[in-house]
């Protein structure tokens, strides 16, 4: 059979690429990386590509509900001076993507997915798993696709450790940065467990972060991997400068030519408002009279006055600086003056739960405050909302506002990063814009686009105009998958060719058996 028999035409080579992400929806999840990771592998294999998701198997996961079978005996892995055995299970995720769990009830089996001293170590074990699961399962992957701090160590090891290793020769990395803020700065301990004493520490002459006396994990996958993306084209190029590169950007711009941005699609079969059963009434662009219903169960679900008129803000957030909510704080009272509802959902740092428990006992009948992590509130907030409000200092991709637009509500953002590709604002002389933008870092800026999306608000048609754009706009994995697939054969392609001299330096000499005081 020729080429043209077996692959459709302009069909890429099917790849095998072993996609490895701390958090994976349905299993775990924290926020967006869990989305992507749920949903763009499952894209990919319906491309045709042999993808499968590896992340740990944390105590919380429901093995029961999810299936996870153990598929290779226990095996040790090399944590420094000692080994930890590690466990393998299976599940799978929909189309047939296959999710590996390593397993290690001392790394893992605690409540959380994050916040221990011992993060380092916990995901270099994951990492290290996975790759050595690959070869036990005699898995060869084309590609191992990294997402952020926890899995940096890999494009390391595999230009380390791992590059006269007959079986990862020809294995290349793609890295994605889903938030450059969390680097994984750790001490010379990781050099240890990570088995990579030996080329010691990088040095990079700009970084402020001192890259020679500790191990910043994100900053080693930037350098080390074959190529690079981060999931929008706006944050690509916001990263290359210091207001956003959070100390990394020398390096980032070393490796300027092998850096891209992707935007981050959404799984549009699970967020579906016409076949979501977790909302009180399904509909779709032409039904959309039918989301006064999921608004007046908003209402009654976080104990505000049931009112079909009055619009309802919401906002579903990790509680964080990044997201803005610092010139929300400054606000919040002007906004809450206006006649409006405020749905917030949101868990994290504690100044904000404080913020936000003031504003919830001051503005009872106005303000819904839900102060945890619930998935199913969440939909009913995409649902029953008319606005949705995203007033990010930083935003890599997001996804609130995507989902928003999807569920027909329409979000009100500052012009930053992946909101900027993905948000327009209402022009009302064309009628063209699918949201409300502002672009100054500024409480009376956010102010003032919420003021500019409650007067439209009142004109019924024009604001279905803009819920309709919304609605209608193209936020499936298709495309971007399709850039993903490039990106990989870029990394196979750039495995194979010789760097650009020194973006970093290997110190070998260093002594590194001393500890320091702090440790
Ligand atoms: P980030 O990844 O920075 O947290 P994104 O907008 O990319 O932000 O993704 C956030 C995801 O997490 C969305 O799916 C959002 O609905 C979800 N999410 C955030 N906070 C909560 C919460 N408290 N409860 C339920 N879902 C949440």
């Amino acid at each position: 059979m020729d080429e043209q028999a077996t692959s459709s035409p302009g069909a890429a080579k099917a790849l095998k690429v072993l996609f490895l992400s701390a958090e994976v929806d349905p299993f775990a999840k924290t926020g967006g990386l869990a989305d992507v990771a749920g949903s763009l592998p499952k894209a990919l294999r319906r491309m045709g590509h042999d993808i499968r998701v590896a992340m740990p198997a944390y105590g919380r996961i429901d093995r029961e509900r999810f299936g996870l079978d153990p598929i290779v005996d226990p095996f040790p892995i090399p944590m420094g001076a000692e080994t930890r055995p590690a466990t393998i299970y299976q599940s799978m995720m929909g189309d047939g993507v296959p999710v590996y769990f390593t397993g290690n009830a001392h790394y893992f089996d605690r409540e959380n997915i994050y916040g221990y001293e011992d993060d380092a170590d916990r995901f270099v074990f994951y990492c290290r798993a996975a790759l050595e699961m690959c070869r036990r399962i005699d898995w060869q992957p084309d590609v191992v696709h990294c997402n952020d701090w926890h899995t940096g160590i890999v494009p390391n090891w595999l230009h380390t450790v791992y590059a006269e290793d007959a079986f990862f020769k020809e294995t290349a990395t793609a890295y994605t940065i889903h938030n450059l803020q969390y680097q994984g700065i750790y001490d010379r301990h990781v050099l240890r467990v990570a088995g990579i004493e030996e080329y010691g520490f990088v040095v990079h002459s700009e970084v402020p972060q001192n890259l020679n006396e500790v191990v910043d994990l994100m900053a080693r996958g930037i350098l080390f991997t074959d190529v690079i993306n981060t999931v929008s084209p706006t944050y690509a190029e916001e990263i290359l400068t210091p207001e956003f590169g959070e100390g990394l950007d020398p390096l980032l711009r070393d490796r300027q030519g092998d850096l891209y941005g992707i935007l981050n699609g959404i799984d549009t079969e699970e967020w579906n408002p016409a076949t979501d059963d977790q909302i009180a009434a399904t509909y779709d662009v032409d039904s959309l009279e039918r989301r006064a219903e999921n608004k007046l169960a908003l209402q009654a679900d976080v104990g505000l006055p049931q009112n079909s008129d009055v619009p309802v803000i919401g906002i579903i957030t990790r509680l964080a600086d990044q997201k803005g909510l610092d010139i929300l704080e400054e606000a919040i009272d002007h906004i809450l003056d206006l006649d409006v509802q405020f749905a917030l959902l949101g868990v994290g740092e504690r100044h904000y739960h404080n913020l936000f428990q003031r504003v919830a006992d001051e503005y009872p009948s106005k303000a819904g405050i839900t102060l945890t992590f619930n998935a199913p509130l969440a939909r009913k907030i995409y649902a029953g909302s008319d606005m949705f409000l995203m007033p990010s200092r930083f935003e890599p991709c997001g996804l609130g506002q995507m989902l928003s637009m999807r569920y027909g509500s329409v979000p009100i953002v500052r012009a930053v990063g992946g909101l900027a590709d993905t948000v327009f604002d209402y022009n009302p002389r064309t009628g063209e814009g699918n949201g409300f933008v502002f672009t100054d870092y500024d409480p009376w800026a956010l102010f003032a686009a919420v003021v500019r999306a409650v007067e439209i608000y009142r004109h019924t048609d024009a604001w279905r105009q803009v819920q309709i754009r919304g609605m209608h706009t193209d936020f499936s994995w298709e495309n971007s998958a399709q850039q993903y697939v490039t990106l990989y054969q870029r990394a196979l392609k750039a495995l194979h060719e010789p760097r650009s001299p020194v973006e970093y330096q290997v110190i070998e000499d260093r002594p590194i058996d001393r500890e320091p005081a702090s440790e």
